[in-house]
Protein backbone atom coordinates (compact mmCIF):
# COMPACT_ATOMS: atom_id res chain seq x y z
CA UNK A 1 0.00 0.00 0.00
CA UNK A 2 1.41 3.79 -1.02
CA UNK A 3 1.42 6.59 1.47
CA UNK A 4 -1.18 9.67 1.20
CA UNK A 5 0.96 12.04 1.59
CA UNK A 6 1.68 14.67 -0.36
CA UNK A 7 4.64 14.21 -3.59
CA UNK A 8 5.26 18.31 -3.94
CA UNK A 9 8.44 18.32 -5.42
CA UNK A 10 11.78 19.54 -3.31
CA UNK A 11 13.20 22.48 -5.09
CA UNK A 12 15.37 25.12 -4.71
CA UNK A 13 12.30 27.62 -5.54
CA UNK A 14 10.55 26.05 -2.09
CA UNK A 15 13.62 27.62 -0.59
CA UNK A 16 13.89 30.75 -2.28
CA UNK A 17 10.16 30.53 -1.88
CA UNK A 18 10.59 30.48 2.27
CA UNK A 19 13.35 32.46 2.69
CA UNK A 20 11.51 35.86 0.89
CA UNK A 21 8.18 35.06 2.94
CA UNK A 22 9.55 34.19 6.62
CA UNK A 23 13.21 35.35 6.22
CA UNK A 24 12.50 38.11 3.89
CA UNK A 25 14.43 41.25 6.25
CA UNK A 26 17.52 38.99 7.07
CA UNK A 27 20.71 40.26 6.12
CA UNK A 28 23.23 39.35 3.34
CA UNK A 29 26.28 41.45 3.52
CA UNK A 30 29.28 41.10 0.97
CA UNK A 31 32.59 41.70 -0.11
CA UNK A 32 32.68 42.94 -4.20
CA UNK A 33 35.04 43.72 -6.40
CA UNK A 34 33.19 47.12 -6.87
CA UNK A 35 32.19 47.56 -3.40
CA UNK A 36 33.88 47.54 0.12
CA UNK A 37 30.80 46.39 1.98
CA UNK A 38 27.22 45.60 0.00
CA UNK A 39 24.22 45.35 2.41
CA UNK A 40 21.06 44.13 1.37
CA UNK A 41 18.06 42.11 2.77
CA UNK A 42 16.68 38.49 1.39
CA UNK A 43 13.76 40.56 0.22
CA UNK A 44 16.10 42.45 -1.78
CA UNK A 45 17.96 39.75 -2.92
CA UNK A 46 14.60 37.83 -4.31
CA UNK A 47 13.36 40.95 -6.26
CA UNK A 48 16.84 41.44 -8.01
CA UNK A 49 16.67 37.31 -8.43
CA UNK A 50 13.11 38.06 -10.59
CA UNK A 51 14.54 40.64 -12.54
CA UNK A 52 17.48 38.36 -13.25
CA UNK A 53 14.75 35.37 -14.34
CA UNK A 54 13.47 38.00 -16.64
CA UNK A 55 16.52 39.03 -18.34
CA UNK A 56 17.34 35.54 -18.60
CA UNK A 57 14.65 35.01 -20.45
CA UNK A 58 15.14 37.86 -23.18
CA UNK A 59 18.48 36.90 -23.86
CA UNK A 60 16.87 33.45 -25.04
CA UNK A 61 17.65 31.27 -22.51
CA UNK A 62 15.69 28.50 -22.06
CA UNK A 63 14.91 25.03 -19.56
CA UNK A 64 18.15 22.85 -19.92
CA UNK A 65 20.67 25.83 -20.87
CA UNK A 66 23.67 25.77 -18.84
CA UNK A 67 24.83 28.93 -17.67
CA UNK A 68 28.27 29.34 -16.20
CA UNK A 69 30.05 32.00 -13.62
CA UNK A 70 33.42 32.96 -12.80
CA UNK A 71 32.63 34.65 -9.58
CA UNK A 72 33.55 34.88 -6.23
CA UNK A 73 30.94 34.34 -3.29
CA UNK A 74 29.50 37.55 -2.98
CA UNK A 75 25.16 38.58 -3.59
CA UNK A 76 25.41 38.83 -7.47
CA UNK A 77 26.88 35.02 -7.35
CA UNK A 78 23.85 34.25 -4.92
CA UNK A 79 21.54 35.72 -7.38
CA UNK A 80 22.51 33.94 -10.15
CA UNK A 81 22.77 30.43 -8.26
CA UNK A 82 18.78 30.87 -7.29
CA UNK A 83 17.82 32.45 -10.87
CA UNK A 84 19.06 30.42 -12.92
CA UNK A 85 18.37 27.14 -11.00
CA UNK A 86 14.81 28.23 -10.80
CA UNK A 87 14.26 28.78 -14.56
CA UNK A 88 15.04 25.34 -14.82
CA UNK A 89 18.27 26.19 -16.08
CA UNK A 90 21.50 24.40 -14.83
CA UNK A 91 23.73 26.99 -12.71
CA UNK A 92 27.66 25.59 -13.93
CA UNK A 93 29.92 27.63 -11.50
CA UNK A 94 33.51 27.56 -13.01
CA UNK A 95 36.56 27.47 -11.08
CA UNK A 96 38.30 30.59 -12.39
CA UNK A 97 41.32 28.98 -10.62
CA UNK A 98 41.93 26.68 -13.26
CA UNK A 99 44.55 26.47 -16.07
CA UNK A 100 43.36 27.79 -19.24
CA UNK A 101 43.27 24.40 -21.21
CA UNK A 102 40.97 23.24 -18.35
CA UNK A 103 38.91 26.61 -18.15
CA UNK A 104 38.67 25.87 -22.15
CA UNK A 105 37.31 22.32 -21.70
CA UNK A 106 34.70 22.69 -19.15
CA UNK A 107 33.17 25.50 -20.43
CA UNK A 108 32.76 23.75 -24.15
CA UNK A 109 32.23 20.59 -22.54
CA UNK A 110 29.15 21.98 -20.64
CA UNK A 111 28.35 23.94 -23.63
CA UNK A 112 28.09 27.04 -21.59
CA UNK A 113 25.65 29.47 -23.33
CA UNK A 114 26.58 32.63 -21.76
CA UNK A 115 29.10 33.10 -19.20
CA UNK A 116 28.46 35.92 -16.12
CA UNK A 117 32.07 37.31 -14.87
CA UNK A 118 33.46 38.88 -12.54
CA UNK A 119 35.41 42.20 -12.88
CA UNK A 120 38.68 40.52 -12.01
CA UNK A 121 38.45 37.29 -14.45
CA UNK A 122 37.58 39.96 -17.68
CA UNK A 123 41.34 39.64 -18.50
CA UNK A 124 41.57 35.59 -18.02
CA UNK A 125 38.43 35.25 -20.74
CA UNK A 126 39.32 38.00 -23.29
CA UNK A 127 42.23 35.59 -23.90
CA UNK A 128 40.30 32.84 -24.41
CA UNK A 129 36.75 33.40 -25.09
CA UNK A 130 37.61 33.19 -28.23
CA UNK A 131 38.00 29.26 -28.13
CA UNK A 132 34.63 29.06 -26.51
CA UNK A 133 31.84 27.21 -29.05
CA UNK A 134 28.68 27.65 -27.52
CA UNK A 135 28.74 30.94 -25.63
CA UNK A 136 26.77 33.88 -26.75
CA UNK A 137 27.78 36.64 -24.53
CA UNK A 138 29.41 37.97 -21.51
CA UNK A 139 27.90 39.65 -18.55
CA UNK A 140 30.39 41.29 -16.51
CA UNK A 141 29.21 41.42 -12.49
CA UNK A 142 29.07 45.33 -11.98
CA UNK A 143 27.63 48.89 -11.90
CA UNK A 144 27.74 50.96 -15.43
CA UNK A 145 30.01 53.15 -13.20
CA UNK A 146 32.86 50.12 -12.98
CA UNK A 147 32.13 48.51 -16.66
CA UNK A 148 35.87 47.96 -17.60
CA UNK A 149 37.03 48.67 -21.57
CA UNK A 150 37.20 44.93 -22.56
CA UNK A 151 37.23 43.44 -26.05
CA UNK A 152 34.97 40.77 -24.71
CA UNK A 153 32.36 39.84 -27.52
CA UNK A 154 28.55 40.74 -27.08
CA UNK A 155 29.20 42.15 -23.43
CA UNK A 156 26.34 43.65 -20.89
CA UNK A 157 27.00 45.13 -17.40
CA UNK A 158 24.85 42.64 -15.02
CA UNK A 159 23.55 45.68 -12.97
CA UNK A 160 22.31 47.84 -16.01
CA UNK A 161 20.63 43.89 -17.75
CA UNK A 162 18.98 43.33 -14.96
CA UNK A 163 18.09 47.43 -13.92
CA UNK A 164 15.55 47.15 -17.18
CA UNK A 165 13.56 44.25 -16.00
CA UNK A 166 10.13 43.67 -13.85
CA UNK A 167 10.50 42.13 -9.92
CA UNK A 168 7.80 39.94 -10.77
CA UNK A 169 8.47 36.30 -12.53
CA UNK A 170 6.35 32.63 -12.93
CA UNK A 171 8.64 30.51 -11.40
CA UNK A 172 8.35 27.52 -13.59
CA UNK A 173 7.16 24.29 -11.63
CA UNK A 174 10.36 21.97 -11.96
CA UNK A 175 10.45 18.05 -11.20
CA UNK A 176 12.57 17.55 -8.67
CA UNK A 177 15.15 15.01 -10.88
CA UNK A 178 15.68 18.13 -12.93
CA UNK A 179 19.40 19.27 -13.41
CA UNK A 180 19.74 22.63 -11.22
CA UNK A 181 23.92 22.93 -10.87
CA UNK A 182 26.63 21.91 -12.78
CA UNK A 183 30.45 21.65 -10.78
CA UNK A 184 33.90 20.24 -12.62
CA UNK A 185 35.82 18.09 -10.60
CA UNK A 186 39.45 19.31 -9.87
CA UNK A 187 40.60 15.39 -9.49
CA UNK A 188 44.43 14.88 -9.91
CA UNK A 189 43.64 12.75 -12.59
CA UNK A 190 42.45 13.09 -16.98
CA UNK A 191 39.97 16.11 -17.76
CA UNK A 192 37.76 17.07 -15.39
CA UNK A 193 34.73 15.85 -14.93
CA UNK A 194 31.28 17.24 -14.64
CA UNK A 195 29.36 16.51 -11.96
CA UNK A 196 25.29 17.33 -12.18
CA UNK A 197 23.54 18.04 -9.09
CA UNK A 198 19.56 18.05 -9.15
CA UNK A 199 17.51 19.94 -7.18
CA UNK A 200 16.32 16.73 -4.96
CA UNK A 201 19.65 16.14 -4.40
CA UNK A 202 20.45 19.64 -3.48
CA UNK A 203 17.88 19.90 -0.97
CA UNK A 204 18.05 16.51 1.15
CA UNK A 205 21.95 17.45 0.94
CA UNK A 206 20.88 20.91 2.59
CA UNK A 207 18.35 19.24 5.19
CA UNK A 208 21.06 16.89 6.25
CA UNK A 209 24.19 19.53 6.73
CA UNK A 210 21.56 21.80 8.64
CA UNK A 211 21.40 19.83 11.11
CA UNK A 212 22.69 19.97 14.88
CA UNK A 213 25.45 17.62 14.25
CA UNK A 214 26.46 19.01 11.04
CA UNK A 215 26.83 22.68 10.35
CA UNK A 216 24.49 23.35 12.61
CA UNK A 217 22.71 26.42 11.19
CA UNK A 218 20.12 28.59 12.97
CA UNK A 219 18.20 31.57 11.70
CA UNK A 220 20.14 33.29 14.32
CA UNK A 221 23.47 32.30 12.87
CA UNK A 222 25.88 34.49 11.08
CA UNK A 223 27.19 31.94 8.14
CA UNK A 224 30.28 32.99 6.82
CA UNK A 225 31.04 30.79 3.58
CA UNK A 226 34.59 30.72 2.98
CA UNK A 227 34.94 27.90 0.77
CA UNK A 228 34.26 29.12 -2.69
CA UNK A 229 30.67 29.27 -4.53
CA UNK A 230 32.69 27.60 -7.50
CA UNK A 231 33.77 24.42 -5.26
CA UNK A 232 30.94 22.49 -4.41
CA UNK A 233 28.48 24.97 -4.23
CA UNK A 234 30.15 26.80 -1.77
CA UNK A 235 29.45 23.37 0.39
CA UNK A 236 26.12 23.83 -0.18
CA UNK A 237 25.63 27.07 2.40
CA UNK A 238 24.73 29.11 -0.36
CA UNK A 239 21.30 26.58 -0.01
CA UNK A 240 21.11 25.59 3.44
CA UNK A 241 21.99 29.13 4.84
CA UNK A 242 18.99 29.94 2.92
CA UNK A 243 16.25 27.39 4.27
CA UNK A 244 17.17 28.25 7.70
CA UNK A 245 17.12 31.82 7.29
CA UNK A 246 20.71 32.76 8.69
CA UNK A 247 22.09 35.49 8.18
CA UNK A 248 25.12 35.35 5.18
CA UNK A 249 28.36 37.64 5.24
CA UNK A 250 30.18 36.90 1.88
CA UNK A 251 34.09 37.63 1.78
CA UNK A 252 34.45 37.98 -2.26
CA UNK A 253 37.89 38.11 -3.33
CA UNK A 254 39.12 38.84 0.52
CA UNK A 255 38.53 35.02 1.04
CA UNK A 256 42.19 33.83 1.49
CA UNK A 257 42.94 37.50 3.49
CA UNK A 258 43.27 37.40 7.12
CA UNK A 259 42.60 40.84 8.01
CA UNK A 260 39.67 41.08 6.05
CA UNK A 261 38.30 37.61 7.58
CA UNK A 262 39.03 39.16 10.92
CA UNK A 263 36.83 42.69 10.55
CA UNK A 264 33.88 40.78 8.78
CA UNK A 265 33.84 38.22 11.33
CA UNK A 266 33.62 41.24 14.42
CA UNK A 267 32.01 43.80 12.22
CA UNK A 268 29.20 41.44 11.51
CA UNK A 269 28.90 39.08 14.58
CA UNK A 270 29.77 35.81 12.56
CA UNK A 271 29.16 32.98 14.42
CA UNK A 272 30.15 29.76 12.21
CA UNK A 273 32.30 29.42 9.10
CA UNK A 274 33.36 26.44 7.31
CA UNK A 275 36.50 26.23 4.88
CA UNK A 276 40.15 24.61 3.70
CA UNK A 277 42.86 24.44 6.12
CA UNK A 278 44.75 27.29 4.63
CA UNK A 279 42.41 29.91 5.02
CA UNK A 280 42.67 29.26 8.80
CA UNK A 281 46.36 29.27 8.80
CA UNK A 282 45.91 33.26 7.52
CA UNK A 283 43.21 34.01 9.82
CA UNK A 284 45.38 32.77 12.58
CA UNK A 285 48.43 34.67 11.41
CA UNK A 286 46.79 37.97 11.18
CA UNK A 287 45.20 37.21 14.62
CA UNK A 288 48.80 36.15 15.81
CA UNK A 289 50.34 39.56 13.95
CA UNK A 290 47.60 41.85 15.14
CA UNK A 291 46.35 40.61 18.36
CA UNK A 292 42.92 41.01 17.17
CA UNK A 293 39.88 38.60 18.88
CA UNK A 294 37.02 37.14 16.83
CA UNK A 295 34.49 36.66 19.29
CA UNK A 296 31.44 36.32 17.93
CA UNK A 297 33.37 32.61 16.15
CA UNK A 298 32.13 29.91 18.06
CA UNK A 299 32.75 27.01 15.25
CA UNK A 300 34.28 26.13 11.50
CA UNK A 301 33.79 23.20 9.54
CA UNK A 302 37.08 22.39 8.42
CA UNK A 303 37.25 19.78 5.21
CA UNK A 304 39.26 19.60 1.59
CA UNK A 305 41.84 18.31 2.80
CA UNK A 306 43.12 16.96 6.16
CA UNK A 307 42.79 19.58 9.31
CA UNK A 308 46.13 19.75 11.25
CA UNK A 309 45.77 19.40 14.95
CA UNK A 310 47.81 22.97 15.29
CA UNK A 311 44.31 24.81 13.79
CA UNK A 312 41.99 22.88 16.12
CA UNK A 313 44.22 23.89 19.52
CA UNK A 314 45.19 27.24 18.36
CA UNK A 315 41.64 28.24 17.47
CA UNK A 316 39.96 26.80 20.80
CA UNK A 317 43.05 27.77 23.51
CA UNK A 318 43.22 31.45 22.05
CA UNK A 319 40.00 32.31 20.49
CA UNK A 320 37.33 29.85 22.00
CA UNK A 321 36.47 28.40 18.52
CA UNK A 322 35.38 25.00 18.03
CA UNK A 323 36.90 23.27 14.78
CA UNK A 324 35.22 20.47 13.63
CA UNK A 325 36.35 18.12 11.02
CA UNK A 326 34.09 17.30 7.71
CA UNK A 327 35.00 15.34 4.39
CA UNK A 328 33.05 15.30 1.39
CA UNK A 329 33.77 15.42 -2.45
CA UNK A 330 32.72 17.36 -5.60
CA UNK A 331 30.84 13.90 -6.41
CA UNK A 332 29.12 14.20 -3.20
CA UNK A 333 27.50 17.54 -3.30
CA UNK A 334 29.92 17.27 -0.89
CA UNK A 335 28.92 16.55 2.89
CA UNK A 336 29.72 12.82 3.68
CA UNK A 337 30.87 12.87 7.04
CA UNK A 338 30.78 15.65 9.56
CA UNK A 339 33.08 15.30 13.10
CA UNK A 340 30.47 16.17 16.33
CA UNK A 341 31.74 13.98 19.53
CA UNK A 342 29.16 11.39 20.63
CA UNK A 343 28.26 11.82 24.59
CA UNK A 344 30.81 10.98 27.11
CA UNK A 345 33.88 11.82 24.53
CA UNK A 346 34.23 15.96 25.50
CA UNK A 347 35.64 14.61 28.72
CA UNK A 348 38.30 11.85 27.01
CA UNK A 349 41.62 12.94 28.38
CA UNK A 350 43.61 15.38 25.53
CA UNK A 351 45.59 12.68 23.56
CA UNK A 352 41.97 10.93 23.44
CA UNK A 353 40.07 13.17 22.60
CA UNK A 354 42.30 14.81 19.98
CA UNK A 355 42.75 11.68 18.14
CA UNK A 356 38.92 11.67 17.51
CA UNK A 357 38.68 15.05 16.59
CA UNK A 358 41.13 14.27 13.79
CA UNK A 359 38.94 12.11 12.28
CA UNK A 360 36.89 13.33 9.39
CA UNK A 361 33.51 12.37 11.58
CA UNK A 362 30.73 10.54 11.04
CA UNK A 363 28.21 9.49 7.94
CA UNK A 364 25.22 11.95 7.69
CA UNK A 365 22.26 10.44 7.67
CA UNK A 366 22.08 9.80 3.78
CA UNK A 367 25.18 8.94 3.24
CA UNK A 368 25.87 5.23 3.22
CA UNK A 369 29.71 4.44 3.62
CA UNK A 370 31.79 1.34 3.34
CA UNK A 371 35.77 -0.26 3.20
CA UNK A 372 36.99 -2.71 1.16
CA UNK A 373 40.02 -4.60 0.69
CA UNK A 374 42.29 -4.80 -2.68
CA UNK A 375 39.80 -8.11 -3.19
CA UNK A 376 36.82 -6.61 -2.98
CA UNK A 377 35.69 -8.01 0.65
CA UNK A 378 34.16 -5.53 3.17
CA UNK A 379 36.65 -4.49 5.91
CA UNK A 380 35.42 -4.38 9.39
CA UNK A 381 34.65 -0.88 11.44
CA UNK A 382 37.46 -1.51 13.88
CA UNK A 383 39.66 1.76 13.48
CA UNK A 384 42.84 -0.31 11.87
CA UNK A 385 41.77 -1.41 9.06
CA UNK A 386 42.44 0.49 5.89
CA UNK A 387 40.45 0.16 2.31
CA UNK A 388 39.45 2.14 -0.17
CA UNK A 389 36.36 4.08 0.84
CA UNK A 390 32.98 3.95 -0.99
CA UNK A 391 29.95 5.26 -0.76
CA UNK A 392 26.33 5.88 -1.91
CA UNK A 393 23.31 8.05 -1.50
CA UNK A 394 20.97 10.46 -2.87
CA UNK A 395 23.14 13.09 -3.40
CA UNK A 396 26.50 11.25 -4.17
CA UNK A 397 27.41 11.19 -8.07
CA UNK A 398 25.58 8.45 -9.92
CA UNK A 399 27.17 9.09 -14.02
CA UNK A 400 29.54 11.94 -14.22
CA UNK A 401 27.84 14.33 -17.10
CA UNK A 402 28.09 13.15 -20.67
CA UNK A 403 29.43 9.89 -19.57
CA UNK A 404 28.09 6.84 -21.25
CA UNK A 405 29.10 4.54 -18.42
CA UNK A 406 27.97 5.09 -14.43
CA UNK A 407 30.00 6.10 -12.21
CA UNK A 408 29.25 3.93 -9.57
CA UNK A 409 29.90 0.05 -9.29
CA UNK A 410 27.72 -2.68 -10.59
CA UNK A 411 26.36 -2.38 -6.81
CA UNK A 412 25.71 0.78 -7.29
CA UNK A 413 28.54 2.32 -4.74
CA UNK A 414 30.80 4.87 -5.98
CA UNK A 415 34.35 4.51 -5.42
CA UNK A 416 36.10 7.60 -4.01
CA UNK A 417 39.25 7.16 -4.39
CA UNK A 418 40.20 7.31 -0.96
CA UNK A 419 41.16 5.49 1.34
CA UNK A 420 39.93 5.22 5.02
CA UNK A 421 39.37 3.53 8.51
CA UNK A 422 35.97 3.59 9.90
CA UNK A 423 36.03 2.79 13.61
CA UNK A 424 33.33 1.33 16.02
CA UNK A 425 31.71 4.52 16.64
CA UNK A 426 31.53 5.11 13.05
CA UNK A 427 34.12 7.95 12.77
CA UNK A 428 36.06 7.72 9.85
CA UNK A 429 39.75 8.45 9.04
CA UNK A 430 41.34 9.41 5.95
CA UNK A 431 44.84 7.11 5.74
CA UNK A 432 44.97 8.17 2.10
CA UNK A 433 43.76 7.92 -1.59
CA UNK A 434 44.13 5.51 -4.10
CA UNK A 435 45.21 7.23 -6.36
CA UNK A 436 48.18 8.30 -4.34
CA UNK A 437 48.62 5.02 -2.92
CA UNK A 438 51.51 3.31 -3.27
CA UNK A 439 51.87 -0.64 -3.02
CA UNK A 440 54.68 -2.56 -1.66
CA UNK A 441 55.39 -6.02 -1.91
CA UNK A 442 51.51 -5.95 -2.08
CA UNK A 443 51.21 -3.68 1.21
CA UNK A 444 50.05 -0.50 0.70
CA UNK A 445 51.98 2.52 2.27
CA UNK A 446 50.46 5.88 2.87
CA UNK A 447 51.61 8.44 0.90
CA UNK A 448 49.83 11.34 3.34
CA UNK A 449 51.65 10.19 6.20
CA UNK A 450 55.03 10.21 4.74
CA UNK A 451 54.81 13.76 4.19
CA UNK A 452 53.11 14.68 7.35
CA UNK A 453 56.23 13.32 8.85
CA UNK A 454 58.33 14.94 6.54
CA UNK A 455 57.07 18.35 6.82
CA UNK A 456 56.76 18.12 10.67
CA UNK A 457 60.90 18.36 9.92
CA UNK A 458 61.99 21.87 11.31
CA UNK A 459 63.94 22.65 7.81
CA UNK A 460 60.98 21.65 5.38
CA UNK A 461 58.75 23.83 3.88
CA UNK A 462 57.31 21.30 1.77
CA UNK A 463 57.20 17.80 0.95
CA UNK A 464 55.68 15.16 -1.48
CA UNK A 465 55.67 11.63 -2.00
CA UNK A 466 55.00 9.24 -4.94
CA UNK A 467 55.18 5.84 -5.64
CA UNK A 468 57.93 4.82 -8.39
CA UNK A 469 58.07 1.40 -10.17
CA UNK A 470 60.70 -0.50 -8.70
CA UNK A 471 62.21 -4.06 -9.48
CA UNK A 472 61.89 -5.54 -6.62
CA UNK A 473 58.72 -4.01 -4.56
CA UNK A 474 56.46 -3.41 -7.82
CA UNK A 475 56.63 0.40 -6.11
CA UNK A 476 58.53 1.95 -3.21
CA UNK A 477 58.11 5.67 -1.94
CA UNK A 478 60.13 8.86 -3.22
CA UNK A 479 60.36 11.53 -1.32
CA UNK A 480 60.69 15.45 -2.54
CA UNK A 481 61.40 17.50 -0.15
CA UNK A 482 61.26 21.83 -0.26
CA UNK A 483 63.65 22.98 2.16
CA UNK A 484 62.88 26.73 3.89
CA UNK A 485 65.17 28.92 2.82
CA UNK A 486 68.69 29.28 4.08
CA UNK A 487 68.34 25.31 5.17
CA UNK A 488 70.34 22.36 4.47
CA UNK A 489 70.27 19.05 5.01
CA UNK A 490 71.59 15.79 3.86
CA UNK A 491 69.80 13.14 1.67
CA UNK A 492 70.87 10.60 4.81
CA UNK A 493 69.78 13.41 7.54
CA UNK A 494 66.19 13.56 5.89
CA UNK A 495 65.79 10.35 5.39
CA UNK A 496 67.19 9.24 9.41
CA UNK A 497 63.84 11.53 10.34
CA UNK A 498 61.48 8.94 9.81
CA UNK A 499 63.56 6.19 12.24
CA UNK A 500 61.07 5.01 14.69
CA UNK A 501 58.04 7.67 13.21
CA UNK A 502 57.12 4.97 11.22
CA UNK A 503 57.68 1.56 10.41
CA UNK A 504 60.76 0.55 8.87
CA UNK A 505 59.48 -0.48 5.56
CA UNK A 506 57.35 2.42 5.15
CA UNK A 507 60.82 4.93 5.09
CA UNK A 508 61.12 6.64 1.22
CA UNK A 509 63.68 4.54 -0.72
CA UNK A 510 65.42 7.90 -1.75
CA UNK A 511 65.06 11.68 -1.47
CA UNK A 512 65.26 14.38 -4.55
CA UNK A 513 65.56 17.92 -3.05
CA UNK A 514 63.57 20.11 -4.83
CA UNK A 515 63.17 24.14 -5.51
CA UNK A 516 59.29 23.85 -6.60
CA UNK A 517 56.61 20.99 -6.67
CA UNK A 518 53.65 21.00 -9.35
CA UNK A 519 50.17 21.87 -7.84
CA UNK A 520 46.09 21.67 -9.10
CA UNK A 521 44.51 24.42 -9.96
CA UNK A 522 42.75 24.31 -5.98
CA UNK A 523 46.44 23.94 -4.27
CA UNK A 524 46.71 19.99 -3.84
CA UNK A 525 50.33 17.93 -4.54
CA UNK A 526 49.45 16.98 -8.63
CA UNK A 527 50.78 13.53 -8.16
CA UNK A 528 50.26 12.82 -11.67
CA UNK A 529 52.38 15.40 -12.75
CA UNK A 530 55.72 14.55 -10.24
CA UNK A 531 54.87 10.28 -10.92
CA UNK A 532 55.00 11.65 -14.67
CA UNK A 533 58.39 13.51 -13.83
CA UNK A 534 59.89 10.93 -11.64
CA UNK A 535 58.60 7.68 -13.74
CA UNK A 536 62.12 6.66 -14.65
CA UNK A 537 63.88 7.29 -11.48
CA UNK A 538 66.72 5.32 -10.52
CA UNK A 539 66.63 3.73 -7.56
CA UNK A 540 70.35 2.90 -5.42
CA UNK A 541 69.65 -0.50 -5.17
P1 LIG B 1 37.20 17.71 -4.07
O1 LIG B 1 36.23 16.97 -4.89
O2 LIG B 1 38.13 18.58 -4.84
O3 LIG B 1 36.51 18.41 -2.95
O4 LIG B 1 38.16 16.70 -3.39
C1 LIG B 1 37.66 15.67 -2.61
C2 LIG B 1 38.80 14.97 -1.99
O5 LIG B 1 39.48 15.84 -1.08
C3 LIG B 1 38.42 13.77 -1.20
O6 LIG B 1 38.21 12.64 -2.00
C4 LIG B 1 39.63 13.63 -0.29
O7 LIG B 1 40.68 12.99 -0.96
C5 LIG B 1 40.01 15.06 -0.02
N1 LIG B 1 39.44 15.51 1.26
C6 LIG B 1 38.28 16.13 1.48
N2 LIG B 1 38.11 16.36 2.79
C7 LIG B 1 39.17 15.84 3.42
C8 LIG B 1 39.58 15.73 4.79
N3 LIG B 1 38.87 16.24 5.78
N4 LIG B 1 40.75 15.10 5.04
C9 LIG B 1 41.51 14.59 4.06
N5 LIG B 1 41.17 14.66 2.76
C10 LIG B 1 40.03 15.27 2.44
Amino acid sequence: MQGLMMNTQLTITEVMRLADKVYGSQEIVSVTSDNARHKYTYKDAFSRVRQLANALKKMGAKEGDTIGTLAWNDYRHLELYYAISCSGMICHTVNPRLFEEQLEYIVNHAEDQYLFVDLAFVSLLEKIQDKFSNVKGFIVLTDKANMPKTSLKNVQCYESLIGAELDSFDWPQLDENQASALCYTSGTTGNPKGVLYSHRSTILHSYASALPDAFNLSVIDTVMPIVPMFHVNGWGLVYSALMVGSKVVFPGPRMGDGETLCKLINEESVTISAGVPTVWLALLEHLQKSGDSIDSLQRIGVGGAACPLSIMTEMQEKHAVWVQHAWGMTEMSPLGTYNSLKPGMETLPEVELNKVRLKTGRPLFGVDIKIEGPDGSELPWNGVAAGSLKVRGPWVVKQYFKQDKPATDENGWFETGDVATIDSDGYMSITDRTKDVIKSGGEWISSIELENCAVNHPQVLEAAVVGIPHPKWTERPLLLVILKAGEELSKEEMLNWFDGKVAKWWTPADCVFVTALPHTATGKLSKKDIRQEYQNFQWKD
